[in-house]
């Protein structure tokens, strides 16, 4: 069994008690959009990154053993220095992730939402794990060995989850060592002065040594600056800055212009640029009770299905594991577009297409495949389920318009 993937209960349990304690004195700190959107890119990232994860932990091993300058013996100030140097890497991979547009690519998921709260800390970008690796191999090549780097890493990520609250005071005297929610909570803002400051994980020390440290001075603005992004669909925010590069090096005309659109701050813009073509994100209108119930259904057994994967993770074959796990995300983005108005008119034929086309996978690796048959049953009859299911979902829809002439724009 995945022993991290034991914890996922723990933080969802984390963040419905922020959410119960301050749903009446802070309206507005959790919306149920935003929530699921959080937990449906979390849950793409865990998956993802299980085959990112097996290359890190592959790439400190080959530093180690055959690139490492020294070896250490393994004594508690060896734990400190391990700490202090996770946390040093950390800010100077932080810092570039926002000022070069590649990498903000993959960093900018965790900062285009619009709220701030513990959820914030499950919206991770898969591309993330990929792009800290060429930062983090330093580590091993100075002696740190992977057993002891991937406990710092547990303890960090573990007080970087805690740094996304909004419910925890300002205490002046901690702020003189560490980083503390509300110093986050500018990293977090998009007001100017916030801009590019407090890229600290743990200690605020290198924040302040490199000019980039800043108070919590005016109420925070979360969320991001760029004009045509709107926060709600899972697969956008994890891919609509790729999408931005690409559409910006191929509106400039250079190729040095297109190479400084990737390596250059993520605002900057060539000026050899032809017009714009871009199309601004479409939004539907909020979805009816069929819908809506249907939705639930999805990403609730999606969401203990991934949970499940997870902890089962090291004892189901690949071909299972990737099965399951295609199926279980792509029901939890359908839900979490539905909540949040990203599901047009083809819902319906998506729907019905996405669930058989399940159980026509599911079924074919029934019949074709001899070992571990009984795990497939789940997947066919849920897919089953859902299929039939989908046939229902445009019927509300077609009710309305005709009762409602103003819906026919
Ligand atoms: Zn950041």
């Amino acid at each position: 069994m995945n022993k991290l993937a034991v914890l996922i209960p723990f933080f969802l349990l984390l963040a419905l008690g922020e959410w119960w304690l301050t749903y009446k004195s802070r309206p507005g700190q959790y919306t149920k959009e935003n929530t699921l959107l959080n937990i449906c890119i979390g849950a793409i990232d865990r998956i993802l990154s299980l085959a990112s994860f097996a290359l890190f932990i592959f790439a400190l091993k080959l530093a180690y053993d055959n690139f490492r300058l020294f070896t250490p013996a393994i004594t508690w100030y060896h734990w400190v220095l391990a700490y202090i140097a996770v946390d040093f890497v950390s800010y100077w991979y932080h810092r570039f992730s926002h000022r070069i547009a590649i990498l903000w690519c993959g960093h900018v998921t965790h900062h285009s939402s619009d709220h701030f709260n513990l959820t914030n800390g499950f919206r991770t970008s898969p591309f993330q794990g990929l792009n800290r690796i060429p930062f983090w191999i330093i580590l091993p090549v100075l002696g740190f060995s992977p057993a002891v780097l991937l406990t710092t890493f547990i303890i960090s990520g573990l007080y970087d989850f805690f740094l996304h609250t909004q419910n925890f005071p300002k205490v002046r005297w901690l702020e003189l060592f560490f980083i503390t929610p509300s110093l986050h909570k500018v990293h977090h803002g998009k007001n100017d002065v916030y801009i590019d400051k407090n890229y600290g994980s743990t200690f605020v020390i290198w924040d302040r040594m490199f000019g980039t440290f800043q108070d919590e001075t005016v109420p925070v603005s979360y969320g991001i600056l760029s004009a045509d992004y709107r926060d709600g669909d899972p697969v956008d925010a994890i891919f609509h800055h790729y999408k931005y590069l690409w559409t910006l090096m191929s509106r400039s005309i250079s190729w040095k212009s297109k190479l400084k659109v990737l390596i250059m701050p993520p605002d900057y813009l060539p000026e050899d640029l032809k017009s714009d073509e871009t199309a601004a994100a479409i939004h539907f209108p909020a979805p009816d009770r069929q819908k809506t119930v249907y939705a639930i259904a999805l990403f609730a057994s999606s969401g203990c299905g991934i949970i499940t994967l997870l902890m089962c993770e090291q004892i189901v074959s690949v071909l299972h594991f990737c099965l399951y796990a295609g199926f279980f995300l792509t029901g939890m983005i359908a839900a979490t577009r539905i909540f949040n108005q990203r599901s047009g008119p083809s819902l319906r034929r998506n729907e019905i297409v996405r669930n058989l086309f399940f159980v026509a996978a599911f079924g074919g690796v029934f019949l074709f495949l001899e070992d571990a048959r009984n795990q497939l049953l789940y997947g066919i009859s849920l897919s089953f389920i859902l299929a039939i299911w989908s046939l229902n979902l445009m019927r509300e829809e077609q009710a309305e318009v005709r009762s409602d002439p103003a819906n026919r724009s």
